[in-house]
């Protein structure tokens, strides 16, 4: 895929798609380089039973989050709206090389928002990434990172039948898109949640890095694999909105993440993972 220049004004409101957006959060460290402002749109077609942000995944819920009292999480708004938002720590982004991360939920469920709301980053001289489970059409997938200048692309599970069980969806379209993402010029850094009991052993880990070399060896954009150990930051969130949490009642007492067996499959590869402190889902 090849990225396009941004184009030289950004859309008023009365043209621009709106997007439907659970959270804003400022100051991240983790989704990209730099400081940066995290937009979290909401919707996401899988159904990971870890999941920290089930508030994303469907429609508006009611939340408490730690941060604040209890809000309604989901709205619909503009993109100049967010715009101005997120430019408002454009001092930041400047001084610490960052930037502007649109993750999920699934970024790419709204891929004309996505895309306009990075074009407008871009025409600023900010940095932009995405964030993404790759499940999506091609189509839409492409049109949402069109303007990214970074792909931080999901991968949970090697093995189909486990991915599926786990997350509620097929594998092979997430594999065919990232190949294809490999393919183009967008530098890409794969993801992978670090989930005791799920794919934290040395089989999936195993599987995983095998997958993972097999498809980046010969490209020239890929751009390393970071490790995000499980937290269960979101476990309260499954019980204000009268949810079920499924990875506790499929591992009880599961012990804390382990990176381990991931970084010493990835070395036997010849490749190397970072993991970081802190887990988004
Ligand atoms: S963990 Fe990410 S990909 Fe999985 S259901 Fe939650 S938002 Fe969707």
């Amino acid at each position: 895929m090849k990225s396009s220049a941004a184009p030289c004004c950004a859309n008023s409101d009365a043209s621009a798609p709106r997007g439907r957006i659970f959270n804003i959060q400022r100051f991240s460290l983790h989704d990209g380089p730099g400081i940066r402002t995290v937009v979290f749109l909401q919707g996401c077609p899988l159904r990971c039973v870890w999941c920290a942000n089930p508030e994303g995944i469907g429609g508006p819920a009611d939340v408490h989050c730690p941060d604040g009292p209890q809000r309604r999480a989901g709205e619909t708004r503009g993109v100049a709206e967010v715009h101005r938002q997120v430019m408002a720590d454009e001092a930041y982004y400047r001084t610490s090389g960052g930037g502007v991360t649109l993750s999920g939920g699934e970024m790419a469920q709204q891929p004309d928002f996505a895309r306009a709301l990075l074009a407008a980053c871009r025409r600023d001289g900010v940095h932009t990434a995405v964030e993404t489970s790759g499940f999506a059409s091609w189509s839409a997938l492409r049109r949402a990172c069109e303007f990214s200048q970074l792909v931080l692309y999901d991968l949970k599970l090697a093995d189909a039948a486990r991915h599926r069980r786990y997350t509620g969806v097929s594998l092979r379209p997430i594999v065919r898109n990232l190949q294809r993402l490999l393919a183009g010029d967008i530098p890409v850094r794969i993801r992978i949640p670090a989930i005791p009991q799920v794919n934290d052993g040395p089989a999936q880990a195993r599987a995983m890095m095998e997958l993972i070399h097999a498809l980046t060896r010969h490209s020239a954009s890929f751009a390393g694999i970071e490790l995000l150990p499980y937290h269960s930051f979101g476990v309260n969130k499954y019980t204000q909105l009268g949810l079920p949490y499924r990875y506790a009642e499929m591992h009880p007492g599961a012990g804390p993440a382990d990176t381990g067996e991931l970084e010493r499959a990835a070395r036997g590869f010849g490749m190397g993972a970072a993991t970081l402190a802190h887990c988004i889902g």
